[in-house]
This record gives structure tokens, C-alpha cells and sequence, in this order.
């Protein structure tokens, strides 16, 4: 197994069995970001090279931002698994992967270090360079597989990144402000419309005009990302409000009817 490093910035190389072709044609257009939930970053690693676990990553950032290459980026890495964004459903063919070394919620959610974060900034940047990866694409994996997966969560920085060139963020509606609640159990068109805007801005959810549970952990997903200051599942005026903001910042927006 060959690899060669993609970016100057690469460390180490750690290759990973775990690795098939992208579908056919396919080039990257999103940048997936993990943390890997692991205490240490060798542990990580050898999970994501361990032919028996089937996953992968294209890269691991260590907590001292010491950047290892397991993947190369023309090869379909294992690390979204069953997710979607905008109606694909092939997310490995579509991404790139970042493992962001973290021990994660189930640790009490420690913070991503300075150091660790100026090397994800630095690392998304050059992958972007390289790749047709549009700031909206840059996405949480929770934001993918909203129903699995909380990483990296509410504690990852994605304004600081923001502010660098790297995703898409606006500062979020103040919490609090007037206007509707909506939560599991409503129904009704306000329901749709919601479920609507979610779809549109690229989560896999379904407009059936119920707030069901799966409905709530898109909302969930959507404010760990976007809305970090209360991340409860409940769909209130500074949710809506920052979802609305966010889509008609897009560069290709279109009209939501
Ligand atoms: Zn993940």
C-alpha cells in the first residue's frame, strides 16, 4: 500500500486499509469533520488503519496539531457511514474526512486546543485549494448523520473557523426572541415549513409535517452546529430565524416557496 502525502502539511503517514474507489466520477465537494472520541490520538489511529473496523480518514489531527495521512484524497475513505446531505446518500464518495483527536462527549466534551484548531484551519484551507469544496460544504458529521452521530459538537469552534475562510456561519439570532416554538409531538404546516427549510439548506429530513423525533435530532444537529448557545432539540424563533439567515446567505440560493 502507497501513499503519498496530498498537502505539505502532512506529518506522518499512516495508511489505512480501509479504502475503496470513489463512485464513478465523483469529486470531492464536502469536507467532513470528526472528532474521533478516542483518549488517545495512537488509539485512534490504529482503529482507523484496523482492517476489522472498517473505517478510515483521510486525515487525523492530533491535539498538538500534528497532522497524520491515512487516506490519500482521490481514494474513498470510511468515515461517514450512513448519512446524508442534499439527497446523497454516498457521503464517503462526496467527502473528504478530518478526524479531529477528541475524547468526546461521553469525556465530559473536552475542548479542541488552539494549536489542534490553527492546524484544522490550516489543513481545511489547503484542501480547499485543492478541491471544489464550497464553504457550505464543510459540515459537521453530525450534520450528515444527524440521527448517530453528535461529533465534533457544540464545543468546536466553527465561527473561529469561519472567520478564517473555512465553512459557512453566521452569528445566531439571540436566544429568546419572539415567535414560535415548535417541538416533538406539533404538527401543521409550521411543522413543513421547518422540515422544508432543513431540506433545503441540505439535511436528510423528511416533510411530513409531523415533529417527530427524527425531526428533533436534525434540529439538534442543526444547532450543535449553528446554534450552539442551547442545543435542546426545540425549534424556536432564534433557530428559525439563524436557519432562515443562513440559507439566504448561500451563494446559490434559491427561492424557498
Ligand atoms: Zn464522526
Amino acid at each position: 500500500m502507497t501513499l503519498t502525502a496530498d498537502s505539505a502539511l502532512v506529518a506522518d503517514l499512516h495508511p489505512s486499509p480501509n479504502i475503496d474507489e470513489r463512485r464513478r466520477g465523483m469529486k470531492p465537494t464536502l469536507l467532513i469533520l470528526h472528532y474521533t472520541g478516542l483518549p488517545t490520538v495512537e488509539r485512534s489511529i490504529e482503529v482507523l488503519a484496523d482492517p476489522r473496523g472498517k473505517v478510515s480518514c483521510h486525515y487525523v489531527v492530533a491535539l498538538d496539531g500534528r497532522i497524520t495521512q491515512m487516506v490519500a484524497e482521490d481514494k474513498r475513505g470510511w468515515h461517514a457511514g450512513v448519512s446524508i446531505w442534499r439527497g446523497e446518500t454516498d457521503i464517503n464518495s462526496a467527502s473528504i474526512g478530518i478526524e479531529i483527536q477528541n475524547a468526546g462527549h461521553d469525556a465530559g466534551n473536552p475542548a479542541f486546543p488552539t494549536v489542534q484548531m490553527m492546524a484544522v484551519r490550516d489543513l481545511c484551507l489547503d484542501i480547499i485549494r485543492r478541491n471544489t469544496i464550497a464553504p457550505e460544504g464543510i459540515l459537521a458529521h453530525s450534520d450528515v448523520a444527524p440521527a448517530r452521530k453528535k461529533d465534533p459538537g457544540e464545543r468546536f469552534d466553527w465561527p473561529w473557523l469561519a472567520k478564517a475562510g473555512v465553512g459557512h456561519w453566521l452569528a445566531p439570532e439571540m436566544l429568546g426572541g419572539p415567535g414560535p416554538c415548535l417541538a416533538v409531538g406539533d404538527q401543521g404546516e409550521a411543522v413543513r415549513d421547518m422540515q422544508r427549510l432543513l431540506a433545503a439548506y441540505g439535511y436528510g429530513i423528511e416533510q411530513s409535517g409531523t415533529f417527530d423525533v427524527a425531526s428533533e435530532l436534525v434540529v439538534i444537529a442543526f444547532q450543535r452546529h449553528f446554534r450552539p448557545a442551547r442545543v435542546d432539540g426545540r425549534y424556536d424563533a432564534s433557530t428559525a430565524a439563524t436557519l432562515e439567515r443562513l440559507i439566504a446567505a448561500l451563494p446559490a440560493a434559491k427561492p424557498i416557496v
